[in-house]
Order: structure tokens, then sequence, then C-alpha cells
């Protein structure tokens, strides 16, 4: 759905709230019958009232009622609210799952024989795509160093055709130099992708910042309650009508039910990504004045890879962080986490409840050194957390008690 002028003079946090929120979806406000949220509009039949009105439905224009698999009121309020909260988006795709919407932007701007450039640091489920499904498909995929620029600049070669970054990285949480990578891929005429997850578009314009798509696992900080998958890509019109146009092809679509509560969601997230981000600062703050713990990668902290690329171009940040033990062994991380009773083992983040989830990037990275650089070879055990919404006090205090568990044996 594209975007609608009137939102573009109103603030990010103001924009959750009103975007989306189209008459035609929620009744007229003032007039008897006027809601809040927009209707949960289930259908797989759209009728005609006749002939004439059938055959201009083929148009394939956008938010025009067609037939179920192009969405409804339910989704296209969705997709309306994401692009009114991306800055320089002309509209957006909705997607079954984050990893769908990863697919469905790399199949649009990727043809057979071309190559993809992929961060080092991505979600290992982008990199199985790249060894998988594009592979499958005639595209080759090479990985770069996430903060190297000129390893990034020489690895383009004739058949470049796009790059895939992630900012910041899944567990490592180096933060990359967005603006500048898709500066060269411009000038080199390479089409950037962006999963954007981490910080969501309150947190990182990434279009502004020079991408061409931002995608977005919205099962994490839009859902924010663990209980509903979907992904997103949004664009500037170009590519958002050849994104429209693939996921067509591809027969993709999102139930209404699911849209209803993704935007239920996207209302509180940014108070919820506000009170995550000082929670997790604050206990960042803690573990790294810990004798146990070696490294703390967390964006937000000074001296976390590509701190000052978060600090210069974000607005914000997010629960999801990870640290490094010092020393120790995988069965003490085990024990550490099994000791956790705040933090659930599972994989995710952006739920209202903390998470936690082991981290070795030494059996994931191909292109870039794990341990980083300046950390002692013995400290390899990392931890990811996803701070949820409960008091840090707690937490804190949870995590000191599973640190001593961790080394009693
Ligand atoms: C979870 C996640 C995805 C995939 O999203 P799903 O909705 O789980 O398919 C993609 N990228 C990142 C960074 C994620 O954390």
């Amino acid at each position: 759905m594209t975007n609608t002028p009137d939102h573009d003079d109103i603030l990010p946090a103001t924009r959750l709230v009103t975007a989306g929120r189209r008459e035609e979806w929620t009744g007229t406000p003032g007039r008897p019958g006027a809601v809040v949220n927009p209707a949960v509009w289930r259908a797989s039949t759209h009728l005609y009232p006749d002939m004439a009105s059938l055959r201009a439905g083929g148009a394939n224009a956008d938010g025009e009622f067609y037939y179920g698999r192009r969405g409804g009121p339910t989704q296209w309020a969705l997709a309306e609210a994401l692009t009114q909260i991306e800055p320089g988006a002309a509209g957006t795709v909705l997607y079954p799952s984050g990893v769908a919407a990863i697919a469905g932007a790399l199949l649009t701007v990727l043809r057979p024989g071309d190559v993809l450039l992929m961060t080092d640091n991505a979600y290992e489920p982008s990199r199985v795509m790249g060894r998988g499904l594009l592979k499958d498909f005639g595209v080759e995929t090479r990985w770069f160093d996430p903060l190297d620029i000129p390893a990034f600049e020489a690895a383009i070669c004739e058949r470049t055709r796009a790059v895939l970054l992630e900012a910041p990285g899944s567990l490592t949480m180096d933060v990359q130099d967005v603006p500048t990578l898709c500066a060269i891929a411009r000038a080199r005429g390479l089409v950037s992708v962006i999963d954007n997850t981490w910080a969501s578009p309150l947190g990182f314009a990434a279009l502004a910042h020079g991408a061409d798509i931002s995608v977005m696992s919205l099962t994490k900080h839009v859902s924010g309650h663990s209980d509903v998958m979907m992904g997103s890509a949004s664009a500037g019109e170009d590519w958002y009508q050849a994104l429209r146009k693939r996921a067509q092809g591809l027969g993709l679509v999102v139930s209404p039910d699911d849209a209803s509560l993704m935007l239920r969601g996207l209302r509180t997230m940014a108070v919820r990504l506000e009170r995550e981000t000082a929670s997790a600062l604050a206990i960042a703050q803690w573990l790294e004045a810990r004798p146990e713990v070696a490294r703390v990668l967390c964006p937000m902290l000074p001296g976390s890879p590509g701190h000052k690329h978060w600090r210069r171009d974000f607005t914000g940040g997010c629960g999801l962080f990870s640290f490094v033990f010092r020393g120790g062994d995988a069965a003490s991380r085990d024990r550490f986490i099994d000791a956790l009773a705040l933090f659930g083992i599972g994989y995710s983040f952006g739920g209202f409840e903390s998470l936690a989830t082991p981290v070795d990037p030494a059996t994931i990275r191909t292109a870039s050194a794990w341990p980083l650089a300046g950390m002692d070879s013995a400290d390899r055990f990392g931890v990811r957390l996803a701070v949820g919404l409960e008091d840090p006090a707690d937490l804190i205090a949870d995590i000191e008690q599973a640190l001593a568990a961790a080394i009693e044996r």
C-alpha cells in the first residue's frame, strides 16, 4: 500500500498511533459506529457490484478490491502504517514471515548469473538462503567482513548485482557503516537490501540512509507478544512495484487476523522499545563490570563493534545484545543458561518476555575473524539476551545467580 502525504509532518511516536487508520477502514470519526482499529476483514472472495467493476479489477491497482490474494483493508492498513513509519518509503509488501520477506526482496532484485554480496554477520537463515535457495536459482553469494569497507569495495565484480546488509549483526551485534556501504553500492550500480529487524524504522531510518529496500521481521518488535509471524519489505516507488509484482507472482499473502494482531502491536512499539533499550543498556553495563565476562556486544555501549555508527546513524536501540564469557567452556555456558529463571530458552526477541540463547559465531562466520580483533582466543562462548519488559533489577539478580551457578560444579 502506498503512502498518504499527510503523515510526513508528525513525529514517529505519533505516527505509530495515527498510521493506517483511513476512514474507509475505521468509519468516520464523529459519526456513530466509528472504531479505532481497522476491522478484521476476512475474505477470499470480494463481490463486485456489476460486470464493469469486475473488469476494472483486472488493472491490479494498489488498495482495490479484487480477490483475497491481493489482501483487503486489514492487510492494507498494516502495510500503509509501516510505510508511514519508514521515511522515504512509497509502499510496503507483507510476507508470511521475516525469512519470506528476505527471500521476496532478494528474488526481486537478483537474476540467474548475478552475485550477491552478503554481510558476514547476517541472520543465519539468510546465509542458508545464499547457500541454498539462491544457489539453486543460479545466484552466487559471497560474504564480506561487515566492518571492512575496502574489502567490501574490492569484492564488487562485474556480476555483482546486490548487497544484503544487516546492522547490527544478529549475533555479534557489530554495526555496519550503512550510509557508506550504500553509497558505494549505488555508485557501482548495486541494489542495497537491508535487514532492519533489530532497530526497526523507529531506531534506524534505513531508506533515508541509502538502502533501496528495507526488510523487517515483524515477528519481533512489531508483534511484541511472541504470538504471530510476519515480515515486510518497504521501498521507494520503483522497487515497491517490483517487490509487489514478485510477491504476487509467488502467491504470497498474509491473513487479516494476523495483520490485525500486528497493527495492535505496532501501536505500542515505541514505548516497548524505549523500555527494552534502557533495560538492555543497564544490564549490559552491569555485565561489563563482571569478572566472568570478557566482552559485551551491545550497539548502545561505547566500545562495542561499530558503536560509533550506531551513535551517528541510529535514533534508538532495542533489548537484543550478546556477551562473551571470559574463558569457560560450552558446559559452563549451558549451566548459565539453564540456571536463568526469568529468561526463557528460545529463539526470537522483541516479545514482552526475556530470552537467552547460546552464540557461537566461529562456526558461522566465513569472511571475518571470531573472536573479534582484540579478544583473547579463549573467550569464545557467547550468550545472546533478548531483554523484555520485566524490571531490570530482577533480570540482573537472575543473571547474577546464574553466573554463580555456571562456575560451581
Ligand atoms: C527473526 C529474524 C528474521 C526472520 O524473521 P521470521 O519472522 O522469524 O521469519 C530475519 N532477520 C532477523 C535479523 C531476525 O532476527
